[in-house]
Parts: structure tokens; sequence; C-alpha cells
């Protein structure tokens, strides 16, 4: 059996690692990336230290259609299985207080160079600074066209892989160039748009906070329903917000464009609940407003919350009178920013669109269109949240589909 995997991402590596025993029977796995090197992209995840899973992996985190088909691929391949396959691969991993999973080195580098050496232990046929121009599907053959360095060539293959991820990042190499030609042979691609990136909104003086970070709860409103809402640090950029504490969001942007879409911050939320505390008896408090706000915000912030509430920085507590105090809460956890746009596919982290999870198995990955073709990692419409989901999904999908190549060898 000769194997085609298309990309050299986590998705594409996985499969090929996975599916590398049909070589021993006398078959080939040979693995397409136009990349120079392998895991271009694995390179920067988690900030280069690459963060490949969560103990809190649950359906309703992940955006997909079918909340039951990916619940089904998560029940085959949660956390424990994440770690064994990493484990096996010499790679074991560690987890935070909050439960993100990293390699124990902490290190991207280190992951990807160990996944190579494993690509070139198990013979796999690494044909980097390949780019696969075109597939099609013809008599139950894959062809691929391809080109190294301007050379350019068709070979044939019994199955194929596509591992070419979405769109997010094309500098670090996928495009979303081989999306026609799973339309051509019959598979929906769903529109594409990038997900997990900045919010751009009208700041207005809140640009003075430009540069500071908050953990912040946010929320998403669409003609003023709430869509959703997320926990996380988040960083005052000159456009609006970026950092996890509004990636979550992003997605609703492309998916509403031209709606009027607002995001309201709540700077105080980790520390609102002592507050309240502190200002439930007015008459007791001790102490300027000023230094209780200082125990979570830095001075910047607090004196931007105080000024528009108009408060002098020396008011005590006790002094503060209940409108004042209504107003600086209502600035510092309720503003709400019109939202005039979300970053791109170049600073978004993941893409949503793609081949429909209805045309995928979840436990095997193979096309339910087309016998042989395995669509896994970014190249279907699926995406998580920020914390390790997406890696968790892009890994466990490539395994799968690699062992159920090397399955359907042996009925073969
Ligand atoms: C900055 C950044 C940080 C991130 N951090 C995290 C994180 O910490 N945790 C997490 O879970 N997720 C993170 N993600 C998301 C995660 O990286 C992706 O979900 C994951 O890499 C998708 O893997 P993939 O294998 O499907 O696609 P990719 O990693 O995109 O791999 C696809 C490969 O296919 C190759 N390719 C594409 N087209 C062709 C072609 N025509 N011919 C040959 N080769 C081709 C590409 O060059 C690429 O190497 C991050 C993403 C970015 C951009």
């Amino acid at each position: 059996m000769r194997i085609a995997v298309i990309g050299a991402g986590a998705a594409g590596i996985m499969a090929a690692l996975h599916a590398a025993p049909v070589a021993q029977e006398g078959g080939s796995v040979s693995l397409f990336e136009h990349n120079q090197t392998v895991g271009r992209k694995l390179l920067v995840t988690g900030s280069g230290r690459c963060n490949l899973s969560n103990d809190l992996l649950d359906p309703s985190l992940y955006y997909c259609s079918d909340p039951d088909w990916i619940e089904l691929f998560l029940d085959r391949f949660g956390v424990a299985e994440l770690k064994e396959v990493f484990e096996k691969l010499g790679i074991p991993t560690i987890k935070t207080d909050d439960g993100w999973y990293y390699p124990l080195s902490q290190s991207a580098h280190a992951v990807v160079e160990i996944l190579h050496e494993r690509l070139l232990e198990a013979d796999v046929k690494l044909r980097v600074a390949t780019e696969v121009e075109w597939f099609s599907w013809k008599e139950g053959q894959f062809e691929l066209k391809l080109n190294w360095n301007e050379r350019k060539t068709v070979e044939r293959f019994d199955r194929l892989v596509l591992a070419a991820g979405g769109k997010a990042y094309p500098e670090l190499g996928s495009k979303g160039s081989l999306f026609p030609a799973l339309r051509q042979i019959g598979h929906t691609v769903e529109p594409i748009s990038p997900a997990l990136g900045p919010i751009f909104v009208d700041l207005g003086a809140f640009s003075a906070l430009k540069g500071l970070r908050f953990d912040a709860v946010t929320s998403i409103y669409l003609d003023g329903e709430r869509l959703s809402s997320t926990f996380g640090n988040l960083i005052v950029t000159e456009k609006g917000f970026n950092g996890p504490g509004v990636m979550n969001l992003s997605h609703f942007v492309g998916l509403f464009p031209g709606r009027d879409l607002q995001l309201q911050v709540n700077f105080l939320a980790p520390f609102w609940e002592g507050m309240a505390e502190e200002l439930a008896d007015l008459e007791k408090a001790r102490g300027s407003l000023r230094a209780l706000l200082l125990r979570a915000l830095a001075p910047k912030a607090v004196d931007f919350f105080l000024s528009q509430a108009e408060i002098a920085p020396e008011t005590q507590i006790k002094a503060v009178e209940g409108e004042q105090l209504l107003r600086m809460l209502r600035v510092a956890t309720d503003n709400r920013f019109k939202i005039k746009g979300a970053g791109d596919f170049k600073n978004s982290q993941v893409t949503i669109g793609g081949a429909p999870v209805s045309e995928v198995d979840p436990i095997t990955f193979e096309s339910k269109l087309i016998p042989g073709l395995y669509l896994v990692g970014g190249t279907n419409n699926i995406a998580g949240p920020c914390g390790g989901y997406n890696l968790h999904y892009a890994f466990g999908s490539g395994v799968l589909a690699g062992k159920h190549l090397v399955s359907s060898n042996i009925n073969h």
C-alpha cells in the first residue's frame, strides 16, 4: 500500500508515524511538505512551549457543527491517549495548575526535533520542499501533482491523508491551497474564516490603557444579546484587544459580518468578590479607594478608572459617593466597545470552515465520500479555544487516521 500524507504539521506527522508500519509490510509512507523542514507551525505554538492538550477537553468547548461527532472523537482520543502517544515517542508531558499540558522540556523545538528523528527511524519518506500543487482521484488511486524546486512530477498513491491545515498564519505554510482540489473530487468545503485572533474596537478614552495586561472576563454581544463569554489574560493594543482573554471570541466577528457586535470587558473580574466585600459596608471600610484598586490593578489602570468616574485619587472609601462608585464600576466592569473587526488569517491561530465533519468518520478520519481519503487536523471544520485544544485535535486525528491505515492494510 502506497500512502501519501500532505502536510508535515501536527496532524500529518502523527498520521505518517502511526501509518509507518505499512512500510514493514512492503508498502510506503511519503510525507509531503512544502516548507524546508517539518513542524514549522508547531515551533511557534504556546509561545514556543507547545501547549498540546488540556484537562478540560469537552465537546461543548469546540466550535463544531455536530457536538456528538467531537464527543465520539474525544471518547476515543482523550488526554490519557495523547499522553501515552507522546510518552511512547519519548516526549513526556507535564501539566500546569490550570490543567494545560506541555512537553516536559517546555520547548516546541525539542518536540519537533524528536518527532523528526522518529519519522526518520520509522522509514517515512520525507519529501520536504515539495509543494503538492493538486490532487485528484482516478480509478481508486490518488494522483498528486508535485513541484520540487520547479521540477514537476506526477505520482500515484493508494491512500491519501490530507493534513495540509487551514489558512491561519499562511507564512508558516498552510494557505488553504488544496481546498479547491478537495471540492473537485466531491467534498463540500465550507466557507473559511479566521479564529483565535485579536479583536479590534473603538477604544475611545480606553486607549490610555494601551500596553497594559488584565485578567478579564470578556463577553461578545450581537444586537444587544450576549453570544458568549470567556475569561483570560488580555492586552490593550493600538487597535483593541489581543490575548487569550479575547481570542476565544474573535471567530464570531467573521460569522456575523456587518452586524452590530459589541465587546464587554470586565477588568475587575478576578478581584470582584473581594472588592465587593470591602465595599459592602462603606462606613466600616478603611483606606483609599485607590489603594483598594491597586491590590489588583496597575497604577495606570487605577488612575484611569478613578478619573473616568471623577473620583479624586486620595478619596477614602468611606467618603466615596454611591453615584461615583457606580460610575467607576460601570467603566471598569461593564463598558461596551463597538467591534470594528477581528484579526485576519495573518494574525489568527486557527481556521473555521473547510471539510464538514459530517463527511468524515470521527474514529477513523476516513472520508465518507471517497474511500482511502483521510481528512485530519485543520483541514476539518473544527476549532477549539486557546489552551491546547487545537493541537490535541490535530495530533489525535492524525494518530487515529494512521492507525486505521495500518488496520485497513492488514484487512486489504
Ligand atoms: C502562533 C500560533 C500559536 C498556536 N499555539 C497553539 C497552542 O499552544 N496550542 C494549540 O492547541 N494550538 C495552537 N495553535 C494552533 C495549532 O498550531 C494548529 O491548530 C495546528 O498546528 C494544526 O495542525 P495541522 O497539522 O492541521 O496544520 P498545520 O500545522 O498548519 O500543518 C499543515 C502543514 O501542511 C503544509 N502544507 C500545506 N499545503 C501544502 C501543500 N500544498 N503542499 C505541501 N505542504 C503543504 C504546511 O506547510 C504545514 O506545514 C497555534 C497556532 C499559531 C499560528
